[in-house]
């Protein structure tokens, strides 16, 4: 049998709002909990991963479950981005995975139709894109779309309605008209900052409105019958008078088209608004633009704004603001957040740290991963529940050095199964660098990965942990556990290695260098650095980098930002991050200085050089922040190995290193990693095959 936590608790009774069933047109949602369309990174490429991530919502309680964006033809597509695709009938098996699967636990299925425009270059196709005015391609891509005639129009309308009743027929419940994020055409029709049309479809907002009004309308005609017509608008594109405001054209649409769809799922454009990070933005952060919606409706409202609270999804309720608590993040962090909440176990609930690894994945083109679900993208192929893992093979014991996201996990998931887990932190607070980034300025969310974890092993029965425990090679041997999980972490490199310099940098041993780590230590004072200027030199790319330099600003220093890419935080663009950071940067008047490395350092100066051309500059520095290389901590695993090697420590079953220890990376691979470990604990793992199902294309030749 799996082990679960236990699930015997009931509900709070302030929460049966949150469970009361919604009639959406024809069609009633159990209760108000609500999976709004994501990407996920798998679509049609990997549809059975797809319909088991979709299905496992449902069987956590969602009452929705949408798809990602589904593409309803291909002179519209988005490749190598992986969506949804329903191009023809052939399509329609694949999505029946995900209707069947959502089914079979109770749920309702959406399907977001979409016609991208000219936000998909055709890469796939080569069909040339369609815009409502001529335009070039909103990438740098050296590509333009064609201004669509009134045949092109039909023809769309024509192929909207026909996806529309081919998504009816692989079961879905309800089905989308989508017009948001500033990626389909339909949204491009209602922007006057797009549409430059002189026709009935161009000029008054009745006339930009004209097409999207007319895809609602054969929507409804097609399969209105037995499917709930939803749309998705965006009413704020955070632009002002540049762009559609929820004061104005916004509130405008909503207006105009009150009662004609069946449900109005409204957000912020673009994704990068929508999907704010938590650095950027608190729960319920929409709120202020889409409150008004349902004043001029009486149809269902569903909103989204990271909700993991269950008193502020009743507050949302009660105050009229949304009808259904809209969520994408909050379902991948824990598909089983309904659940919990009906159960009285909102304490188990998962809650999404806002870091928007999920949104990287997607936007590297990988399947979905999550920082606080690492079964995430792994339902199907690996066959990983989220709530359930299977139980121990022995009565063997574990001790989990290091209490950091990887630790964390490993005796969390360890302690699942019914190993006697044993967690050993040399800190006097648990949650390893999660804990010390968690005080970094708009990071406090991010604690939740400590704390999902050490409240659940308070819980565990086999579970202890112990803070102020260093442990060596001595101690681990004393301790006497069968096995052992090395979760030791890693430290930021001092001496500038990287990748730029494959060597320490010259200069830099007399010269006052710190890293993250000394910035990061609860007593460090940035009043002990030496006055004057500080550079910060950031050959990470991440976050680091970044947020240090606003930290130290804050602080009321002056900064550098010296970095050999071309913007500062260059990966936070996949976690769509990049442009607040930069923005806010040069708020604080941090000093960016791009495309440039750290040459050498001189005695109350620095030198860095042009990453093209080599020629050198010098900065008036007094000190240096090095953040660009980790070096795994390992000192322990290579002693109680070497002892091992020598015919020691023969009592210990097996000693395994991970998470950051192993090779430093993200918190989400640390996490992972921790879960990993336990979940393959005692197993016989494969390793001259991968170790999971594979979605194979062969049924080529159509
Ligand atoms: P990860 O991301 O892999 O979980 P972290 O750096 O977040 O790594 O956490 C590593 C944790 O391991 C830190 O809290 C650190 O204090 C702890 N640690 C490292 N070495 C030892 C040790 N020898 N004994 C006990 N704890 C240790
Ligand atoms: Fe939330 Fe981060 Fe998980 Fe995305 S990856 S769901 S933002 S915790």
């Amino acid at each position: 049998m799996a082990q679960t936590m236990n699930e015997t608790m009931t509900r709070n009774p302030h929460y049966d709002i949150l469970f009361e069933p919604v009639k959406i047109g024809p069609v009633t949602a159990r209760n108000r909990f609500y999976q709004v369309p994501h990407c996920a990174g798998m679509g049609h490429r990997y549809p059975f991963a797809n319909a088991a991530h979709r299905a496992i919502k449902a069987e956590g309680g969602w009452a929705v479950v949408c798809t990602e964006e589904s593409e309803i033809h291909h002179s519209s597509e988005i490749s190598p981005a992986t969506e949804s695709r329903i191009w023809d009938e052939k399509d329609i098996p694949a999505l029946q995975l995900l209707t069947d699967g959502v089914h079979q636990h109770g749920g309702l299925a959406g399907i977001e139709l979409v016609y991208i425009g000219y936000h998909g270059p055709n890469r796939y196709s080569r069909e040339i894109p369609m815009a409502p005015s001529h335009t070039v391609a909103d990438s740098y891509e050296p590509i333009q779309a064609r201004a669509m005639n009134k045949k092109d129009i039909r023809n769309l309308r024509r192929w909207h309605r026909q996806a529309a009743i081919r998504a009816r027929d692989a079961g879905f419940d309800i089905i989308y008209a989508y017009a948001g994020h500033d990626m389909s055409l339909p949204w491009h029709f209602l922007s006057k900052r797009h549409n430059l049309r002189m026709d009935e479809y161009g000029g008054s907002l009745e006339n930009r409105v004209r097409l999207f009004r007319e895809l609602i309308e054969d929507t409804k005609d097609a399969v209105g019958d037995k499917c709930a017509i939803a749309v998705r608008l965006a009413v704020d594109e955070l632009l002002g008078d540049s762009g559609i405001t929820s004061d104005g054209e916004g509130r405008d649409i909503i207006a105009m088209l009150a009662e004609l769809p069946d449900l109005w799922d409204v957000n912020i454009s673009n994704w990068a608004n929508d999907s704010m990070t938590s650095r950027f933005s608190t729960e319920g952060f929409q709120e202020p633009y889409t409150a008004f919606v349902k004043s001029l409706t009486t149809k269902p409202v569903v909103g989204v704004g990271r909700f993991t609270s269950p008193d502020t999804m009743v507050d949302q309720v009660r105050r009229g603001v949304l009808d259904f608590i809209g969520a994408a993040r909050p379902s991948i962090a824990d598909p089983f957040l309904p659940n919990k909440i009906e159960s009285g176990r909102e304490n188990d609930i998962r809650e999404c740290i806002g870091c928007n690894i999920c949104v990287a994945s997607d936007n590297v083109v990988a399947p979905i991963r999550c920082t606080q679900n690492p079964t995430t993208g792994e339902e199907w192929r690996r066959g990983w529940h989220p709530e359930k893992i299977q139980p121990a093979r022995s009565k063997e014991s574990v001790l989990v050095v290091g209490g950091g996201p990887a630790g964390l996990e490993c005796a969390r998931a360890l302690a699942l199964r019914g190993y006697q887990t044993t967690l050993a932190d040399s800190r006097s607070s648990i949650g390893g660098r999660v804990a010390l980034e968690a005080r970094l300025p708009g990071l406090s969310n991010w604690a939740r990965v400590r704390d999902y974890r050490s409240g659940q092993l308070e819980q565990l029965a086999g579970a202890e942990v112990y803070a102020n425990s260093t442990m060596d090679a001595d101690l681990v041997e004393e301790f006497g556990s069968d096995h052992v999980v090395l979760a030791t972490g890693s430290h930021w490199r001092r001496d500038g290695k990287g990748r730029q310099h494959k060597q320490p940098i010259p200069g830099l041993d007399y010269f006052p260098v710190f890293t993250p780590d000394d910035l990061l230590n609860p007593s460090f004072n940035i009043d002990d650095m030496p006055s004057g200027n500080i550079a910060v030199y950031d050959d990470d790319h991440y976050y680091m980098g970044g947020i240090l330099a606003e930290h130290l600003a804050k602080a009321g220093r002056t900064v550098y930002l010296i970095t050999p890419a071309s913007e500062v935080s260059t990966w936070t663009q996949h976690t769509l991050e990049q442009g607040r950071i930069q923005t806010r940067l040069l708020e604080l008047d941090v000093h960016i200085l791009q495309q440039r490395r750290l040459e050498r350092a001189g005695s109350a100066s620095i030198e860095t050089a042009c990453v093209y051309t080599g020629r050198v500059e010098t900065v008036d520095c007094q000190s240096i922040v090095m953040v660009t290389e980790r070096a795994p901590e390992r000192e322990l695993y290579d002693e109680l190995t070497a002892r091992q090697d020598a015919g020691g420590l023969q009592k210990i079953l097996s000693i395994q290193l991970i998470g950051d220890a192993l090779a430093p990376g993200t918190i989400a691979a640390a996490v992972y990693g921790g879960h990993r470990c336990a979940r393959e604990f005692g197993e016989e793992i494969e390793i001259d095959k991968a170790p999971f199902k594979r979605e194979i294309p062969w049924f080529s030749g159509h």
